[in-house]
Order: structure tokens, then C-alpha cells, then sequence
């Protein structure tokens, strides 16, 4: 009874604190999703190892000046096939002599019209690092995600997730549904969303 008790507590112990990195900014429901998903991945791996692998966050909301670089940079290499937002991404390649200010001026632009060239400009989008992580659980981190639900305004969701082992390092994105915004769309004036 007491030896239970006791591997009980350890257990509970080895779990605290499973999900760490730039949590600051992102609201509740993806917290309280993440937390539900550190732990299970936690307590899985307890059963199983001696070495805990933990969630950490190492990219949510992201500055307009780094957004404004990651395009530069994209649209040398491939013109940003990457982007689900192509609309955006003609904006850009409009620009005459085009400089890493004026990328950050035309994605100021964009955000006051509800335009997002990513979702990491608004508090939706997630990156959690992998880097190290055996593919394994890689795969089970991938699963416990993609399976968890959450709910925000009555209505249910689960996270999209991207496994993107290039750029930043290995990471997994992931985007959280509500958006409030067409993550498709750049629209040319502002227009109030009605959902
Ligand atoms: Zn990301």
C-alpha cells in the first residue's frame, strides 16, 4: 500500500513541470491544451524510461521584424511556396527594390486589413522543438496532439499540426483553430469579421 502510495508521488513528481519554453503570450484554451498534452506525454514516457522528454515551446507570437526577415529570406530561396497565404506573398513580390523595412511596413499594412501572412503573428500558431527528441516519440507527441480536443465559444476543436524539420531546426507547428481571420486571404481594404 505505502510502496504504491510512494510510486505514485514519484510519478507525479517526474511529471511536474513538463511544459515549459515562451508560454507568455498564448491565451488559456492552448495553454490548458498543451498542459493536457505535456502530461500525457510525461506519464507515458515515465512508464517506459528513465529519461523524460518535455514540451517546450520555442516559437508562439512572433515579431513583425522577424516575420518581415523569414520572407526576405523565403523569397531569394523558393518565393515562399511555403505560405498557405499566397495572396500575401504577390503583395510582396510587388515591391520595387524591395529592402527588409519595406517587408515590414507592407506586413503592417497587411495586419491592419486582417491580412496574415502567418499565423504566428496572431497568438494561434505554436512551434514546439524536437530537436534531440527520438522519432518515436516525435510520433506520439505528434498523435497526443493531434487527438486532443478543446473547446473555445461552446464549439470543439483539435490542433493541426506540421512536422517541419528545416529553417528554425526541427519542429513540430502547430496551428490552433479559431483564427479569427481567412488565413487564405489578404484582403485590400479592412473589413470587419463577422465569422
Ligand atoms: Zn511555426
Amino acid at each position: 500500500m505505502s510502496l504504491l502510495f510512494y510510486s505514485t508521488m514519484l510519478d507525479a513528481n517526474a511529471c511536474q513541470q513538463n511544459l515549459g519554453g515562451e508560454l507568455d503570450l498564448l491565451p488559456p484554451d492552448i495553454i490548458e491544451t498543451l498542459k493536457v498534452v505535456s502530461d500525457a506525454f510525461c506519464e507515458i514516457q515515465v512508464k517506459q524510461s528513465d529519461t523524460i522528454y518535455r514540451v517546450r515551446v520555442t516559437g508562439s507570437v512572433r515579431k513583425i521584424s522577424e516575420q518581415a526577415e523569414y520572407i526576405y529570406q523565403c523569397l531569394k530561396k523558393d518565393g515562399c511556396s511555403i505560405y498557405q497565404n499566397q495572396e500575401a506573398i504577390q503583395e510582396y513580390k510587388t515591391i520595387k527594390n524591395i529592402s527588409r523595412e519595406k517587408l515590414e511596413a507592407k506586413i503592417q499594412d497587411q495586419l491592419k486589413r486582417n491580412c496574415y501572412i502567418s499565423k504566428h503573428l496572431s497568438n494561434r500558431a505554436v512551434d514546439i522543438g524536437t530537436r534531440s527528441m527520438p522519432k518515436s516519440l516525435v510520433s506520439l507527441l505528434v498523435d497526443l496532439l493531434k487527438n486532443t480536443e478543446y473547446y473555445v465559444e461552446g464549439k470543439k476543436y483539435q490542433p493541426m499540426v506540421v512536422d517541419r524539420s528545416h529553417g528554425t531546426g526541427p519542429h513540430l507547428h502547430i496551428n490552433f483553430e479559431p483564427y479569427y481571420f481567412n488565413p487564405a486571404k489578404c484582403p485590400k481594404e479592412y473589413r470587419f469579421q463577422t465569422d
